[in-house]
Protein backbone atom coordinates (compact mmCIF):
# COMPACT_ATOMS: atom_id res chain seq x y z
CA UNK A 1 0.00 0.00 0.00
CA UNK A 2 0.82 3.91 -1.02
CA UNK A 3 2.62 5.77 1.99
CA UNK A 4 3.17 9.31 1.18
CA UNK A 5 6.58 10.61 2.84
CA UNK A 6 6.11 12.63 5.32
CA UNK A 7 7.46 16.21 5.01
CA UNK A 8 8.77 17.07 8.35
CA UNK A 9 8.28 20.91 8.76
CA UNK A 10 9.67 21.00 12.15
CA UNK A 11 13.40 19.83 11.13
CA UNK A 12 13.54 21.98 7.63
CA UNK A 13 12.64 25.13 9.79
CA UNK A 14 15.33 23.98 12.51
CA UNK A 15 17.76 23.80 9.51
CA UNK A 16 16.50 27.25 8.15
CA UNK A 17 16.54 28.99 11.84
CA UNK A 18 20.22 27.20 12.57
CA UNK A 19 21.43 28.84 9.71
CA UNK A 20 20.29 32.65 11.07
CA UNK A 21 22.74 32.51 13.41
CA UNK A 22 25.42 32.37 11.62
CA UNK A 23 23.95 35.21 9.58
CA UNK A 24 22.68 36.98 12.79
CA UNK A 25 26.14 36.92 13.98
CA UNK A 26 27.71 38.56 10.69
CA UNK A 27 25.13 41.40 10.63
CA UNK A 28 25.74 42.03 14.24
CA UNK A 29 29.15 42.37 13.16
CA UNK A 30 28.71 45.16 10.21
CA UNK A 31 26.02 47.06 12.40
CA UNK A 32 27.00 46.61 15.80
CA UNK A 33 23.47 45.40 16.84
CA UNK A 34 21.50 42.34 16.02
CA UNK A 35 18.11 42.35 14.36
CA UNK A 36 15.45 43.74 16.11
CA UNK A 37 12.14 42.00 16.21
CA UNK A 38 9.05 43.83 18.39
CA UNK A 39 5.94 42.12 18.81
CA UNK A 40 2.85 43.96 20.02
CA UNK A 41 0.06 41.21 21.60
CA UNK A 42 -3.16 42.87 22.67
CA UNK A 43 -5.27 41.14 24.69
CA UNK A 44 -4.93 37.47 26.18
CA UNK A 45 -6.39 35.06 23.58
CA UNK A 46 -4.37 32.25 24.60
CA UNK A 47 -3.25 30.80 21.20
CA UNK A 48 -1.84 34.32 20.38
CA UNK A 49 0.05 34.26 23.86
CA UNK A 50 1.53 30.95 22.72
CA UNK A 51 2.44 31.74 19.09
CA UNK A 52 3.95 35.61 20.31
CA UNK A 53 6.19 33.31 23.08
CA UNK A 54 7.53 31.13 20.33
CA UNK A 55 8.14 33.94 18.10
CA UNK A 56 10.12 35.47 21.19
CA UNK A 57 12.11 32.17 21.97
CA UNK A 58 13.29 31.85 18.62
CA UNK A 59 14.39 35.14 17.74
CA UNK A 60 16.15 34.90 21.26
CA UNK A 61 17.86 31.62 20.22
CA UNK A 62 19.11 32.96 16.89
CA UNK A 63 20.75 35.50 18.59
CA UNK A 64 18.34 38.62 17.56
CA UNK A 65 16.65 41.09 20.34
CA UNK A 66 12.98 40.42 20.62
CA UNK A 67 10.85 42.96 22.18
CA UNK A 68 7.42 42.41 22.93
CA UNK A 69 4.84 45.38 23.71
CA UNK A 70 1.58 43.86 25.53
CA UNK A 71 -1.53 45.99 25.74
CA UNK A 72 -4.86 44.94 27.72
CA UNK A 73 -7.69 43.29 25.96
CA UNK A 74 -9.98 46.42 26.27
CA UNK A 75 -7.08 48.55 25.33
CA UNK A 76 -8.25 51.72 23.04
CA UNK A 77 -6.88 51.84 19.45
CA UNK A 78 -5.16 55.24 20.01
CA UNK A 79 -3.64 52.55 22.59
CA UNK A 80 -2.65 50.79 19.75
CA UNK A 81 -1.32 53.66 17.58
CA UNK A 82 0.82 54.93 19.92
CA UNK A 83 2.52 51.53 19.99
CA UNK A 84 3.06 50.89 16.83
CA UNK A 85 4.03 54.73 15.71
CA UNK A 86 6.67 54.65 18.82
CA UNK A 87 7.82 51.38 16.77
CA UNK A 88 7.80 52.83 13.59
CA UNK A 89 10.03 55.69 14.47
CA UNK A 90 12.55 53.62 16.51
CA UNK A 91 15.68 53.09 14.27
CA UNK A 92 16.76 50.48 16.53
CA UNK A 93 13.64 48.25 15.34
CA UNK A 94 13.74 46.32 12.69
CA UNK A 95 11.03 44.23 12.23
CA UNK A 96 7.29 45.09 13.46
CA UNK A 97 4.25 42.47 14.10
CA UNK A 98 1.25 42.22 15.59
CA UNK A 99 -0.55 39.76 16.62
CA UNK A 100 -3.92 39.29 14.78
CA UNK A 101 -6.77 38.82 15.63
CA UNK A 102 -7.34 42.30 17.05
CA UNK A 103 -9.85 42.71 19.49
CA UNK A 104 -12.95 43.93 18.04
CA UNK A 105 -12.66 47.65 19.27
CA UNK A 106 -9.60 47.91 17.14
CA UNK A 107 -9.39 48.36 13.23
CA UNK A 108 -7.13 45.83 11.71
CA UNK A 109 -6.87 47.65 8.15
CA UNK A 110 -6.30 50.47 10.25
CA UNK A 111 -3.75 49.14 12.17
CA UNK A 112 -2.05 46.40 9.66
CA UNK A 113 -1.87 50.15 7.52
CA UNK A 114 0.24 51.99 9.84
CA UNK A 115 2.88 49.02 10.11
CA UNK A 116 6.19 50.95 8.22
CA UNK A 117 6.34 48.39 5.05
CA UNK A 118 9.74 48.29 5.51
CA UNK A 119 9.33 46.68 9.33
CA UNK A 120 6.28 44.77 8.45
CA UNK A 121 7.75 41.07 8.95
CA UNK A 122 4.17 39.52 8.55
CA UNK A 123 4.16 41.08 4.97
CA UNK A 124 0.52 42.26 5.49
CA UNK A 125 1.08 46.57 4.51
CA UNK A 126 -0.49 46.97 0.83
CA UNK A 127 2.32 48.07 -0.28
CA UNK A 128 3.68 44.31 0.29
CA UNK A 129 0.79 42.54 -1.63
CA UNK A 130 1.14 45.27 -3.95
CA UNK A 131 4.98 44.29 -4.19
CA UNK A 132 4.07 40.77 -4.24
CA UNK A 133 1.39 41.42 -6.83
CA UNK A 134 3.56 42.44 -9.26
CA UNK A 135 6.48 39.90 -8.97
CA UNK A 136 9.03 42.07 -7.54
CA UNK A 137 9.56 39.62 -4.49
CA UNK A 138 13.04 41.18 -4.22
CA UNK A 139 11.20 44.31 -2.69
CA UNK A 140 8.67 43.28 -0.73
CA UNK A 141 8.42 41.61 2.55
CA UNK A 142 6.40 37.86 2.35
CA UNK A 143 3.96 36.57 4.85
CA UNK A 144 5.72 33.52 6.43
CA UNK A 145 2.82 31.19 5.98
CA UNK A 146 2.53 31.01 2.41
CA UNK A 147 6.39 31.19 1.95
CA UNK A 148 6.60 28.38 4.20
CA UNK A 149 4.37 26.14 2.65
CA UNK A 150 6.11 27.00 -0.67
CA UNK A 151 9.55 25.73 0.51
CA UNK A 152 7.86 22.91 1.90
CA UNK A 153 6.75 22.05 -1.43
CA UNK A 154 9.66 22.72 -3.47
CA UNK A 155 11.49 20.98 -0.59
CA UNK A 156 9.23 17.78 -1.82
CA UNK A 157 9.37 18.35 -5.15
CA UNK A 158 12.63 20.74 -6.38
CA UNK A 159 11.30 22.57 -9.03
CA UNK A 160 7.87 23.56 -9.15
CA UNK A 161 7.63 24.63 -12.52
CA UNK A 162 4.70 23.35 -14.54
CA UNK A 163 2.71 21.95 -11.84
CA UNK A 164 -0.69 22.46 -11.37
CA UNK A 165 -1.49 24.05 -7.68
CA UNK A 166 -4.79 24.05 -6.19
CA UNK A 167 -4.97 26.53 -3.43
CA UNK A 168 -8.11 25.91 -1.31
CA UNK A 169 -9.11 29.52 0.42
CA UNK A 170 -8.36 32.98 -0.50
CA UNK A 171 -7.61 34.34 2.82
CA UNK A 172 -5.28 37.91 2.33
CA UNK A 173 -2.84 36.06 4.90
CA UNK A 174 -3.09 32.58 3.70
CA UNK A 175 -4.68 31.67 0.12
CA UNK A 176 -4.34 34.59 -1.86
CA UNK A 177 -0.29 35.40 -0.57
CA UNK A 178 0.50 31.61 -1.58
CA UNK A 179 -1.24 31.67 -5.03
CA UNK A 180 1.05 34.60 -5.83
CA UNK A 181 3.98 32.26 -4.71
CA UNK A 182 2.96 29.57 -6.72
CA UNK A 183 2.68 31.39 -9.35
CA UNK A 184 6.21 33.23 -8.91
CA UNK A 185 7.48 29.28 -8.73
CA UNK A 186 5.71 29.16 -12.54
CA UNK A 187 3.25 27.00 -11.62
CA UNK A 188 -0.47 26.75 -12.94
CA UNK A 189 -2.97 28.20 -9.92
CA UNK A 190 -6.04 27.69 -9.07
CA UNK A 191 -7.53 29.34 -5.99
CA UNK A 192 -11.04 27.09 -4.70
CA UNK A 193 -13.10 28.79 -1.64
CA UNK A 194 -16.25 28.07 -0.20
CA UNK A 195 -18.22 28.89 -3.88
CA UNK A 196 -16.18 26.79 -5.61
CA UNK A 197 -18.03 23.94 -7.42
CA UNK A 198 -17.00 20.34 -7.38
CA UNK A 199 -14.10 21.12 -5.26
CA UNK A 200 -13.17 17.16 -4.84
CA UNK A 201 -12.95 17.07 -8.51
CA UNK A 202 -10.77 20.45 -8.78
CA UNK A 203 -8.66 18.82 -5.87
CA UNK A 204 -7.70 15.71 -7.89
CA UNK A 205 -6.37 17.31 -10.34
CA UNK A 206 -3.99 18.96 -8.14
CA UNK A 207 -0.26 18.32 -8.36
CA UNK A 208 -0.14 20.31 -5.00
CA UNK A 209 -3.02 20.50 -3.21
CA UNK A 210 -2.55 23.35 -0.42
CA UNK A 211 -5.55 23.50 2.13
CA UNK A 212 -5.88 26.78 4.02
CA UNK A 213 -9.49 26.83 5.28
CA UNK A 214 -9.80 26.02 8.80
CA UNK A 215 -12.18 23.09 9.07
CA UNK A 216 -11.05 19.85 10.75
CA UNK A 217 -10.26 17.39 8.27
CA UNK A 218 -12.24 18.59 5.46
CA UNK A 219 -9.72 17.34 2.66
CA UNK A 220 -10.74 13.66 2.40
CA UNK A 221 -8.59 11.01 0.85
CA UNK A 222 -10.23 10.24 -2.55
CA UNK A 223 -9.77 14.16 -3.10
CA UNK A 224 -6.07 13.71 -3.54
CA UNK A 225 -4.38 13.02 -6.78
CA UNK A 226 -2.06 9.63 -6.85
CA UNK A 227 1.33 11.28 -6.05
CA UNK A 228 0.15 15.10 -5.60
CA UNK A 229 2.14 16.82 -2.92
CA UNK A 230 -0.53 17.72 0.26
CA UNK A 231 0.40 21.04 2.39
CA UNK A 232 -1.63 21.40 5.35
CA UNK A 233 -1.68 24.91 6.57
CA UNK A 234 -4.96 24.27 8.87
CA UNK A 235 -4.65 24.26 12.51
CA UNK A 236 -7.53 23.18 14.09
CA UNK A 237 -8.67 21.97 17.68
CA UNK A 238 -10.82 19.32 18.05
CA UNK A 239 -12.09 17.31 21.33
CA UNK A 240 -9.87 13.95 21.63
CA UNK A 241 -12.28 11.50 24.18
CA UNK A 242 -9.92 9.07 22.92
CA UNK A 243 -7.11 11.07 25.32
CA UNK A 244 -9.14 11.46 28.11
CA UNK A 245 -12.40 13.37 29.08
CA UNK A 246 -12.30 16.73 27.94
CA UNK A 247 -8.71 16.42 26.06
CA UNK A 248 -8.31 18.02 23.05
CA UNK A 249 -5.51 17.30 20.26
CA UNK A 250 -4.53 19.95 16.80
CA UNK A 251 -5.42 18.29 13.09
CA UNK A 252 -5.18 19.85 9.75
CA UNK A 253 -7.81 20.31 7.35
CA UNK A 254 -6.79 17.47 5.44
CA UNK A 255 -7.43 13.77 6.94
CA UNK A 256 -3.75 12.97 7.03
CA UNK A 257 -4.77 9.04 7.39
CA UNK A 258 -6.34 9.15 4.74
CA UNK A 259 -4.84 10.98 1.91
CA UNK A 260 -1.44 9.59 3.42
CA UNK A 261 -2.45 6.72 1.30
CA UNK A 262 -2.46 8.29 -1.55
CA UNK A 263 -0.23 11.11 -1.86
CA UNK A 264 3.14 11.14 -2.47
CA UNK A 265 4.28 13.94 -0.31
CA UNK A 266 2.41 15.53 2.86
CA UNK A 267 2.77 17.85 5.70
CA UNK A 268 1.53 16.59 9.64
CA UNK A 269 -0.53 18.97 11.43
CA UNK A 270 1.45 19.10 13.70
CA UNK A 271 4.66 19.84 12.69
CA UNK A 272 4.49 20.98 9.23
CA UNK A 273 3.72 24.62 7.98
CA UNK A 274 3.59 25.58 11.81
CA UNK A 275 7.12 25.64 12.45
CA UNK A 276 8.42 27.04 9.03
CA UNK A 277 5.70 30.38 9.98
CA UNK A 278 8.21 31.33 12.67
CA UNK A 279 11.05 30.57 10.96
CA UNK A 280 10.34 32.09 7.53
CA UNK A 281 8.84 35.35 10.27
CA UNK A 282 12.84 35.30 11.75
CA UNK A 283 13.91 35.29 7.88
CA UNK A 284 11.57 38.41 7.38
CA UNK A 285 13.29 40.30 10.48
CA UNK A 286 16.99 39.76 9.05
CA UNK A 287 16.14 40.47 5.86
CA UNK A 288 14.00 43.59 6.50
CA UNK A 289 17.33 44.51 8.86
CA UNK A 290 19.59 43.96 5.99
CA UNK A 291 17.72 46.22 3.84
CA UNK A 292 17.12 48.94 6.46
CA UNK A 293 21.13 48.93 7.14
CA UNK A 294 22.12 48.39 3.25
CA UNK A 295 24.11 45.20 4.56
CA UNK A 296 24.81 42.25 2.34
CA UNK A 297 26.10 38.93 3.22
CA UNK A 298 27.41 36.02 1.59
P1 LIG B 1 -9.87 32.31 6.89
O1 LIG B 1 -11.04 31.91 7.71
O2 LIG B 1 -9.50 33.75 6.79
O3 LIG B 1 -10.09 31.79 5.39
C1 LIG B 1 -10.60 30.52 5.14
C2 LIG B 1 -10.81 30.36 3.65
O4 LIG B 1 -11.37 29.06 3.45
C3 LIG B 1 -11.79 31.36 3.06
O5 LIG B 1 -11.18 31.97 1.95
C4 LIG B 1 -12.99 30.54 2.60
O6 LIG B 1 -13.48 30.92 1.33
C5 LIG B 1 -12.42 29.13 2.51
N1 LIG B 1 -13.46 28.16 2.87
C6 LIG B 1 -14.28 28.16 3.95
N2 LIG B 1 -15.10 27.10 3.93
C7 LIG B 1 -14.82 26.43 2.79
C8 LIG B 1 -15.33 25.27 2.19
N3 LIG B 1 -16.31 24.58 2.76
N4 LIG B 1 -14.79 24.86 1.04
C9 LIG B 1 -13.78 25.56 0.46
N5 LIG B 1 -13.25 26.65 0.99
C10 LIG B 1 -13.76 27.09 2.13
O7 LIG B 1 -8.66 31.42 7.40
P2 LIG B 1 -7.06 31.63 7.28
O8 LIG B 1 -6.64 32.73 8.18
O9 LIG B 1 -6.66 31.67 5.84
O10 LIG B 1 -6.56 30.27 7.93
C11 LIG B 1 -6.87 29.01 7.36
C12 LIG B 1 -6.37 27.93 8.29
O11 LIG B 1 -4.96 28.02 8.37
C13 LIG B 1 -6.89 28.01 9.73
O12 LIG B 1 -7.05 26.69 10.22
C14 LIG B 1 -5.76 28.68 10.45
O13 LIG B 1 -5.71 28.33 11.83
C15 LIG B 1 -4.58 28.13 9.73
N6 LIG B 1 -3.37 28.97 9.79
C16 LIG B 1 -2.22 28.34 10.08
C17 LIG B 1 -1.04 29.06 10.12
C18 LIG B 1 0.23 28.33 10.41
O14 LIG B 1 1.18 28.93 10.87
N7 LIG B 1 0.31 27.04 10.13
C19 LIG B 1 -1.03 30.43 9.90
C20 LIG B 1 -2.25 31.05 9.57
C21 LIG B 1 -3.41 30.30 9.51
Amino acid sequence: MNQAETIDGKAIAARITDALVGKCAAYKNAVGAPPCLAVVLVGDDPASAVYVRNKGKTAKKIGFQSIQETLPGDASERDVVDIVDKLNADKTVNGILVQLPLPQQVDEDKIIELVDPEKDVDGFHPINVGRLGAGALEKALIPCTPAGSVLLAKEALGDLTGRHAVIIGRSNIVGKPAAQLFLAENCTVTIAHSRTRDLPALARDADILVAAVGRPEMVKGDWVKPGACVIDVGINRVDAPEKGAGKTKLVGDVDFAAASKIAGFITPVPGGVGPMTIAMLMQNTLTAAMRQNGVTLD
